[in-house]
């Protein structure tokens, strides 16, 4: 392996939550660091895209990298999301068992829990499982938080940065964008969600291939200002994971997702059967969206390994190009956990990695941010940008109608 010279920045390649959680981890750990986002805002792909929940790991299998990685987040997340100012709703969640069946896999999920080392407990009254631990943020400010932060501290963001080509050389990796701009690298991060596959394909690297697996929502306003306590799980079958039901900061209830594998990856629709699925199912859990008309719907498309999972580690093809990818339904949680393992892969390839300084305070960072702070809130930013936005129901079967649209909302 050619050696990379200190005086070159680390690149790492996409602006999604896993992509700016590492930038604010290097850039606090004292590595030159630059970002390049494809997109003209950060965070608009997958991680703008899905439930916003922060898992405990409560459900995740004890020994795997996932798990490994969100336990990891958990433990350096609460401190960085309170230095940035980053919202988070502090509700818990709870599993009410409506079966047998349910009621066994409740108990074996608080096994798997203890196993983890996530504090969970069984509701006397109806065997519900309760986990104190899980909340629901914003992703969309979590994302642009992180960068923040990591450019006041010195790191830079380069937006409607394309990545077109990757060039290995004696001293490190020449990256190349669209329109022309290159940048020296010491090493390389491919952290491009849905197109970490073609990234990693520029230096010929092609072990391992994301496909998306779109999930669907739907936005609920509920009556006379009420808002939901919790966040509502299923209980998971054999099948499925189901649908889940959670706030959201702005006081609506989402209610999905769903999980369908595609090819396509530019494919942000809402299937027109999606929300009949969602429903059937969200109303289980949440009787009170019985009736309602949905407000939004949006879709977001999962980075997806196909047979992989969390493939984070060096290139076989060059060391110096880190791959962080089929980052498929946790990143959002494990990002920072993400970071900190990748960190310290680096001195391995010859990037020096200084100890975890304390994140910069998100009074100084407004000026530095790399874009500006959305209005309204994150799911409709991101699904109007995706043209996912759509008049909910609008064309759909049974229940669909006249009912007022996100469309129409949005105009009032
Ligand atoms: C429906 C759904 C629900 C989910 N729910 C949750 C949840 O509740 N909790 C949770 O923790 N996780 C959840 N996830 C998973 C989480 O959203 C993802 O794991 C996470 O967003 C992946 O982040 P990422 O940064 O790897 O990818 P992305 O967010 O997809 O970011 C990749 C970025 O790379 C950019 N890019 C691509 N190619 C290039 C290139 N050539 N050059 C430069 N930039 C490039 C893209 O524009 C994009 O911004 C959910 C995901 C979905 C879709």
């Amino acid at each position: 392996m050619n050696s990379p010279s200190p005086a070159l920045p680390v690149v790492v390649i996409g602006g999604g939550i896993v992509g700016s959680a590492l930038l604010h981890t290097l850039a606090h750990r004292g590595v030159d660091a630059v970002l390049l986002e494809a997109e003209s805002e950060l965070g608009l792909a997958a991680s703008g895209t899905n439930s916003g929940i922060l898992h405990t790991g409560f459900d995740s299998t004890p020994g795997e990298l996932e798990t490994e990685l969100i336990l990891r987040a958990a433990r350096i997340r609460p401190a960085i999301l309170d230095a940035l100012g980053v919202p988070v709703i502090a509700c818990g969640a709870e599993l009410v068992p409506h079966t047998e069946e349910d009621a066994e896999t409740v108990v074996a999920l608080a096994a798997g829990a203890a196993a983890n080392g996530v504090e969970v407990e069984i509701r006397e009254s109806d065997g519900a499982l309760l986990v104190p631990g899980e909340s629901v943020s914003d992703p969309v400010a979590f994302t642009a938080a992180l960068a923040a932060s990591a450019v006041a501290t010195g790191a830079r963001v380069e937006l409607d940065a394309r990545v077109s080509s990757l060039t290995p050389g004696d001293d490190g990796i020449e990256v190349e964008t669209s329109d022309g701009r290159r940048f020296a690298a010491a090493a390389v991060v491919n952290a491009a969600g849905l197109h970490a596959d073609d990234v990693a394909r520029l230096i010929g690297d092609d072990s391992f291939e994301i496909y998306p697996r779109k999930g669907e929502f739907f936005v609920f306003r509920l009556p006379d200002g009420a808002t939901l306590d919790r966040i509502i799980l299923p209980v998971p079958t054999k099948r499925t994971k189901g649908v889940l039901v959670f706030p959201t900061l702005d006081g609506t209830v989402i209610a999905g997702p769903t999980a369908v594998d595609l090819d396509d990856k530019d494919d942000w629709t809402v299937r027109p059967e999606a929300r009949d699925e969602i429903l059937a199912k969200a109303v289980v859990q949440f009787p009170a969206l019985e009736g309602l008309e949905p407000i939004a719907s949006y879709a977001g498309l999962r980075p997806a390994g196909r047979g992989s999972n969390y493939v984070i580690g060096s290139s076989e093809k060059d060391a110096r190009l880190i791959n962080v990818a089929a980052i498929r339904s946790t990143g959002l949680t494990a990002s920072l956990g993400i970071a900190d393992y990748v960190a310290e892969l680096l001195p391995s390839i010859g990037v020096e990695v200084g100890p975890l300084q304390p994140p910069t305070p998100a009074a100084s960072t407004p000026a530095a941010a790399p874009a500006p702070a959305p209005s309204g809130p994150w799911w409709r930013r991101t699904a109007e940008h995706r043209g996912a936005l759509r008049a909910a129901g609008a064309g759909t079967g049974a229940g669909a109608g006249a009912g007022a649209g996100a469309g129409e909302e949005h105009r009032a």
